[in-house]
């Protein structure tokens, strides 16, 4: 039984944990790690990114972010000041153990993170999925702060999504509440996912796969229609990447423009079908395809929402916290844990 002493205690040490002002912040990606310290205002103060360690064991990750957080922390800061330790991962994540699990490209079946940051730093940790994760920043630091309903959806090497819904960010019984990547948008279902099924959308539209898709678009195109284009002029198909199809629609090359058109109305199915799941005021767009790409990724959406989208088609844009957004919400989730 406790004594009053020990409640005291509690209060008191509750009491100090409230009163720290700064929060460690993990985007823990597949290929790099990014950690900050950041401030409940949304600052960002010190950031550090390195590539993902995932070779070296299954507790080489957490021993990274340990090692990367203190570097963040350095003289000018303390472990002493900080009120907790937020990760928005890739996953598939294994919530009640604060782990990843299986997940593509780390070749591990179970990585804790949860249990040795907590015991290394003696700080509450949270692990989140990186699109909720990146919701999260941007309800809270971004272009969401006034909104009950808002998306994030991600077009980088894959596609992502997050969701708050009457001002709840969803998580569902896995945390997978938003998987949009892999909504189905090609009943022909032509293209492979990373996941093993056909049709996704993400099979078509991720950084990963725009150039697979654009191969298949140039097999059925006519040899007249391809002559000229910066697609096929002395370009092994092998070696097309997305940064060219993209460059080349900048340079209005027509065939890209119309491959971009077509990316962009699947691109449109997918972000009707959120629409329509989710009913958002705003959904904003990031990951390195879009940011990169604003207007190519954007207008084609734009102009096709209100053909596919029941719903009152939302406000779109590109999110205003760029490549920081899953820091921001890591942060931004030590300060107010979502569950
Ligand atoms: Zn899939």
């Amino acid at each position: 039984m406790s004594s009053v002493f020990d409640v005291l205690e509690e209060q008191a040490m509750r009491r100090r944990i409230e009163e720290r002002r700064y929060a460690i912040g993990v985007d823990l990606g597949a290929t790099n790690i990014r950690v900050a310290i950041g401030d409940e205002e949304g600052r960002l103060l010190r950031k550090k990114e390195e590539r993902t360690e995932v070779h070296l064991g299954q507790d080489a990750l957490s021993q990274q972010i340990s090692r990367m957080i203190e570097d963040v922390v350095g003289k000018e800061y303390a472990i002493e000041d900080l009120r907790g330790i937020g990760i928005g991962s890739i996953g598939p994540l294994d919530p009640k153990r604060g782990a990843i699990l299986k997940a593509a490209n780390i070749p591990f079946d179970f990585v804790p993170l949860v249990q040795p940051l907590m015991r290394r730093f003696d700080l509450p940790v949270y692990l989140i999925n990186d699109c909720t994760t990146a919701v999260i920043g941007e309800k809270t630091f971004g272009a969401g702060r006034h909104l009950d309903n808002l998306v994030y959806i991600t077009i980088s090497t894959g596609i992502g999504g997050g969701a708050y819904v009457d001002n709840h960010a969803l998580m569902g019984k896995d945390n997978n509440a938003a998987e949009i990547g892999h909504f189905m948008v090609d009943m022909e279902q032509r293209m492979e996912c990373g996941c093993g099924r056909r049709g996704h959308w993400e099979a078509y539209c991720s950084g990963r796969n725009i150039p697979r898709y654009v191969r298949m678009l140039l097999d059925e195109t006519p040899v007249s229609e391809k002559k000229g284009s910066e697609l096929v002029e002395g370009v092994n198909p092998k070696d097309l990447t997305s940064k060219m199809i993209f460059d080349a629609g900048k340079k209005k090359d027509p065939l890209a423009l119309k491959f971009l058109n077509r990316i962009g109305e699947l691109n449109a199915i997918g972000f009707s079908d959120v629409t329509t799941a989710y009913d958002p005021s705003l959904i904003t767009v990031g990951g390195t395809v879009a940011l990169i790409n604003d207007d190519l990724v954007l207008q084609p959406i734009r102009k096709n929402m209100e053909r596919f989208s029941i719903n009152r088609v939302p406000d779109i844009m590109i999110t205003p916290l760029g490549e920081d957004i899953v820091l921001y919400g890591a942060v931004a989730m030590v300060f107010n844990p979502p569950v």
